[in-house]
């Protein structure tokens, strides 16, 4: 049998990868792609989505899709343990949208890990209905339909908990997508702990609060939200609050799967991985994305990091079957940071610079729209 190439998800350090499957099979290797969605959300434009900006077409790639023309193999599922010693992956097959009992177990000469982070619930008690996550994106869609619902009704209440990225671009694009559609106005209460947008420049923190607040965001810094339930939230010291919608977005943890498997990982449970993105326990074994834990550097879990880790990623792979030695790859300086902050507006903060306005909006919705669109079509 030929080898065989794994990658686990097709996330935002696959992309280079998922174009050059072709490169791949020519070379006579087998690659199998394993996602639990035929498709996969680019994330910077997830809150866009949720405001109406773009539509879903416009910000995923099809991965079944792109797979198959380049001839590999796509498997629907998700992948819920490794066996490094046996080199094979353990898939949770999905039919009509729904997790199987049908497993497979699918062998690997070289596997590559993206399989992305998720939003801790630990906070959420019971049976809950309208609490959604900003992860996975498409779970942003369901959560769009349901705020349309329940507006078109009545003036409701949306809770989001946390004050980082995702957090304060969903406040923003909430409004925008009631806005639009014509429904009544939500009251918007964003929970941010003790100090809203804390560890962030205070310049940043300045223009993102001026923007919500012009938009009505009531900003609450009240304390750290204990428990969630349907329809209510509980703060570290006691008071309550009540609302129709919640949104925990209390920052990303990495896919779970290899500390499951027993894989070497990182303080946060991320897939530890040297300087050529490889597993620090098998030499078979490489990652991206939030899924990893890099050893020389704690890495934000950003999708610039992502990114830039392409290249390295797909030169490694292909070396790694090759035999040939893998590339290091260096996580470069600052990145660009610009939340859309809904109603075109945005916050842009690189080096020295920040400011906030049209023009950040402009910027982000560029550089996005350009980096969807050189992988769509690939
Ligand atoms: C609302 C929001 C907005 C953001 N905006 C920005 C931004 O503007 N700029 C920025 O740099 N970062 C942004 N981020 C952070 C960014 O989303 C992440 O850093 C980025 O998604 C990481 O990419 P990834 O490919 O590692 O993971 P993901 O995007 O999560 O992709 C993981 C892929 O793996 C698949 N998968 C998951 N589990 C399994 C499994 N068990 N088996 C097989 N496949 C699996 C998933 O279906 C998915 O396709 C934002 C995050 C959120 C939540």
């Amino acid at each position: 049998m030929s080898k065989q190439l794994v990658l686990i998800g097709g996330g935002h350090a696959h992309m280079v990868t998922l174009a050059n499957l072709h490169v791949f099979v020519e070379k006579g290797y087998g690659v199998t792609v394993i996602q639990p969605s035929e498709y996969h959300y680019y994330s910077g434009m997830g809150p866009g989505m949720l405001g109406g900006t773009y539509r879903p077409d416009d910000i995923r790639f099809a991965t079944r899709r792109q797979v198959e023309a380049k001839g590999g193999r796509f498997v629907l599922g998700k992948a819920f343990r490794i066996d490094p010693d046996k080199q094979l992956v353990h898939v949770q097959k999905i039919v009509g949208g729904k997790e199987q009992k049908t497993e497979e177990e699918i062998p690997y000469d070289v596997l590559s890990c993206n399989a992305g982070s998720y939003v801790p619930q630990e906070m959420v008690r019971g049976d809950y209905d309208d609490i959604f996550t900003a992860k996975p994106i498409e779970a942003l869609l369901t959560a769009r339909e349901r705020i349309l619902e329940l507006a078109a009704t009545k003036k409701i209440t949306i809770a989001l908990v946390g004050s980082g990225p995702s957090a304060i671009e969903l406040a923003g694009n909430i409004y925008q997508l009631c806005r639009r559609q014509g429904v009544t106005m939500p009251r918007v209460q964003l929970f941010a702990g003790r100090t809203f947008m804390s560890g962030r420049p205070a310049q940043v923190r300045r223009l993102t609060r001026t923007i919500l607040e012009r938009k009505g965001v009531e900003i609450i810094e009240a304390g750290y939200v204990r428990e969630i339930e349907s329809g209510r939230l509980l703060l570290e010291n006691d008071r309550s609050y009540q609302a129709d919608i919640i949104f925990p977005a209390v920052g990303v943890r990495p896919s779970p799967i290899f500390a499951v498997s027993g894989l070497p990982t990182g303080p946060d449970g991320g897939l530890l991985v040297d300087e050529y993105l490889r597993s620090t326990g098998y030499n078979n074994i490489f990652g991206g994305g939030d899924c990893i834990s890099f050893a020389p550097q704690p890495l934000d879990k950003v999708g610039v990091y992502a990114v830039r880790q392409n290249g390295v990623l797909y030169n490694n792979l292909l070396a790694c079957l090759d035999e040939k030695e893998p590339e290091k790859f260096s996580p470069g300086g600052t990145y660009l940071l610009i939340y859309n902050l809904g109603d075109g507006e945005g916050v842009l903060a690189k080096w020295f610079i920040t400011f906030s306005g049209r023009l950040a909006f402009r910027i982000k919705d560029y550089i996005d729209r350009k980096f969807i669109r050189s992988f769509q079509n690939t």
